[in-house]
């Protein structure tokens, strides 16, 4: 019997010790980067580097199985204290200071992260949603600093709360309502639904309307999930059994003024100016499990043999992996040049790119979360596939990445919604080039 800590094995082992073994995280480290070193900078490639050390360490410290009986929300504190929730920022305001972060420090957490667990490294995506507003709104208010500094240390996980039972794409529209009292607080009223980490969360970051319905109303407000009037139940997907999401009731929710992140009329502008990172964080997570499919599967099929050969060899095997394979490595170069791009902007502009520049990267980032996506989907399908009934039993973390790489094309705008808005930028761009 194989040693237990490397693997998922929580039924019967359907796959060899030695491939098994072999399909160890330090092994698909290993693979992941060998692939990315020929285009990776130094500091990026030793960054990586140092994530994947620090995961490797904590699954053999405290004997991760990465079964669905382990919660992974008892991992957040460590991570946290490792500055592992998010590295898109420097967070100097809560005297937490990196010496290497942004969206292309951030990319590479998220590929050693997902190597280690793919439900584990969503969930913290989901905090991060949360960090965001409060990064771009603390205005130094302790209140919210307090928030911003337990969200990104790992002390507390967060939330965003903008789908609705009855409003999902059409999230500009909300039915929930805020009402605002003379001393600047406000009450809340309404119902939200499939927000991840929510039952599991301290903080959450809500929208809601000063009229239903009525999207030039909308305002942004950071609740402490301890309040009264936070009810909240959970939503169980079967496809990522270890990730908690909520339906939460609001009932007379009141939100002291210091909690008010955007008043009313502000809201929709703080939902939209979330959205490049959020979906570009999105396709960020697709190509990380598309890299973790192909490490699985690379492995599997160098080493498993039929009809006496190692099944690489037979062309329906080896052929259809190179080109997963081709168009992984491709889109990862992609998605580096655009961070690298965000970065050395951010940088130029002192952290607020301006308006028409951001427009032209909300386009890219739908291009990027589209295409990513729907590629995960199908390289995790196909490289459960290319293993046939070893990528499909849970000793391994294939199934997780089956599932996941499906849902991502929900999360943050659906492939439908992508597409509509890339079509309407494109008429646009139209507008411009053809007189
Ligand atoms: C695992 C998971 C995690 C999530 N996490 C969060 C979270 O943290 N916070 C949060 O607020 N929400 C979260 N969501 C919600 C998610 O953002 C919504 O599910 C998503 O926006 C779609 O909304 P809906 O489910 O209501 O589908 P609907 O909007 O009802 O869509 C149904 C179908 O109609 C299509 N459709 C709708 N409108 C159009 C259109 N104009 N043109 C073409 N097609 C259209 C859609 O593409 C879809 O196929 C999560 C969802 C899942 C599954």
């Amino acid at each position: 019997m194989t040693d237990r800590k490397l693997t998922k094995t929580k039924y019967a082992q359907a796959i060899n010790d030695e491939i098994l073994e072999k399909m160890s995280l330090k092994n698909r480290y290993s693979f992941l980067n060998n692939n990315l070193m020929s285009f990776l900078s130094p500091e990026q490639f030793n960054f990586l580097k140092k994530v994947e050390k620090f995961c490797m360490r904590f699954e053999k410290k405290n004997n991760i199985t990465h079964s669905e009986d382990e919660d992974m929300y008892d991992w957040i504190p460590a991570f946290g204290a490792e500055g592992l929730i998010t590295r898109a920022h420097n967070f100097e305001m809560v005297d937490v200071n990196y010496d290497y972060y942004g969206a292309t420090a951030d990319f590479m957490r998220y590929l050693a992260m997902d190597g280690f667990d793919p439900q584990f490294a969503m969930g913290s995506g989901a905090t991060v949603l949360a960090i965001n507003p409060v990064y771009d709104h603390h205005e130094d208010i302790p209140q919210r600093l307090e928030a911003l500094k337990d969200m990104v240390t790992g002390k507390a996980a967060g939330c965003i709360l903008i789908t609705e039972p009855e409003r999902g794409s059409d999230a500009v529209h909300q039915l929930t309502t805020c009402d605002k009292q003379d001393d600047g607080s406000f009450i809340l009223n309404g119902e939200k639904i499939f927000n991840t980490n929510a039952p599991k969360s301290k903080w959450a970051v809500s929208y809601a309307s000063a009229e239903a319905n009525n999207g030039n109303t909308m305002a942004q407000f950071l609740v402490n999930t301890e309040w009264d009037g936070w009810n909240c139940e959970r939503v169980y997907i079967p496809w990522v059994p270890k990730l908690f999401l909520g339906k939460e009731r609001l009932e007379n929710l009141r939100v002291p003024k210091e909690y008010v992140l955007g008043d009313v009329g502000k809201g929709r502008e703080h939902l939209f100016e979330g959205l490049v990172p959020e979906r570009i964080g999105i396709a960020m997570g697709g190509v990380a499990q598309a890299w973790n499919a192909l490490a699985h599967a690379g492995i599997y099929i160098n080493l498993r043999k039929q009809f006496d050969k190692v099944v690489l060899i037979f062309q329906g095997v080896g052929f259809t992996y190179a080109d997963l394979w081709a168009r992984t490595s491709n889109i990862t170069q992609g998605i580096i040049k655009f961070a690298e791009n965000y970065d050395e902007k951010m940088e130029k502009f002192g952290g607020e790119i301006p308006g028409n520049i951001q427009q032209a990267m909300v386009v890219s980032a739908s291009q990027f979360k589209y295409q990513a996506t729907k590629l995960s989907a199908e390289v995790c399908y196909e490289c459960a596939n290319l293993m046939g009934g070893a990528g499909l039993c849970d000793n391994t973390l294939m199934h997780d990445l089956l599932n996941m790489s499906r849902i991502q094309e929900i999360v943050g705008g659906s492939r439908q919604i992508q597409q509509y808005i890339m079509s309407m930028a494109f008429r646009k761009l139209f507008k411009m080039s053809v007189p």
